[in-house]
């Protein structure tokens, strides 16, 4: 599932082809996503020029001088640039085609994303307005962490991926930043002192950090890209490694459920 960093890297690949440039046609294939694209949309899009490409969580905002296209990756979905018309393939659901030549391609197999069209201000919009802090922010900080604990009896990686408190902080980047600060994920949250909560909030970011700048390594997979563009698996040292040797210790990386979703940790160095 792409998450902050792929979201992020995405933003930063398609700007600099689409920024200030003008849509001249809409081409949709396939309306239903997680919510069904606005039937109107082409009248919508048409002559609309993206005067600022922003991030909010994972949703990608393309905001033109009368409205704001709101774009959510899903599961499995991914924006790439096309140079030239290409013949679509399954999944790619939708074309964004600008002045300029350049194609905006929206792929998406299991259709969990959403492309929307918000009037007004988009982060007043249902699935904005409760998102929580940046986690690449000051207001962000182990104090943040600490009052949101307080009187909860919620797991620590739990409360990471509650959106409506840090918005952003998915699965993989939740079980690495826990494994950097040495943290159980299934500690109580309220349970950790303000240095430990502290230790935290500094490995989420700088584990975010490091995976958008490899991400931009690799910007030139979304000009005329084939696979998945920006997905960093190579540098992870728990997620999707249970039953491998821990890293730092060599003891057999457990799994455990939490919150349902499935968390790969080291019983020996994380406490
Ligand atoms: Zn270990």
């Amino acid at each position: 599932m792409p998450e902050l960093p792929e979201v992020e890297t995405t933003l930063r690949g398609i700007s600099a082809h689409i920024k200030q440039q003008t849509i001249a046609k809409a081409i949709i294939r396939q309306y239903q996503l997680r919510w069904p694209i606005p039937a109107n949309i082409q009248q919508l899009l048409a002559n609309k020029s993206i005067a600022k490409l922003e991030r909010r969580g994972k949703y990608i905002l393309l905001r033109t001088n009368s409205g704001t296209i709101i774009i959510h990756l899903g599961m499995s979905g991914n924006l790439r640039i096309l140079t030239k018309p290409t013949p679509p393939k399954r999944h790619e659901h939708l074309d964004l085609i600008f002045h300029n030549n350049k194609i905006l391609r929206f792929t998406d197999p299991r259709r969990f994303g959403a492309f929307l069209w918000v009037e007004g201000d988009p982060y007043e919009h249902p699935l904005l307005r409760n998102l929580g802090v940046e986690p690449l922010t000051k207001e962000f900080s182990g104090q943040y962490l600490l009052s949101q604990a307080k009187g909860r009896t919620i797991a620590i990686k739990t409360l990471l991926m509650n959106n409506a408190i840090v918005t952003g902080v998915g699965n993989i980047y939740a079980a690495e930043a826990l494994f950097a600060s040495c943290i159980y994920p299934a500690v109580p949250a309220k349970s950790l002192s303000i240095e430990r909560l502290d230790k935290l909030v500094k490995c989420i970011k700088l584990i975010l950090r490091q995976a958008i700048k490899r991400g931009g390594t690799t910007l030139k997979d979304f000009v005329n890209s084939e696979g998945k563009p920006g997905y960093f698996s190579s540098q992870l040292k728990v997620y999707g490694r249970n039953g491998s040797p821990c890293m730092v210790c060599g003891k057999t990386l457990e799994r455990m459920l939490l919150g349902q979703r499935s968390t790969v940790y080291c019983g020996s160095c994380q406490r």
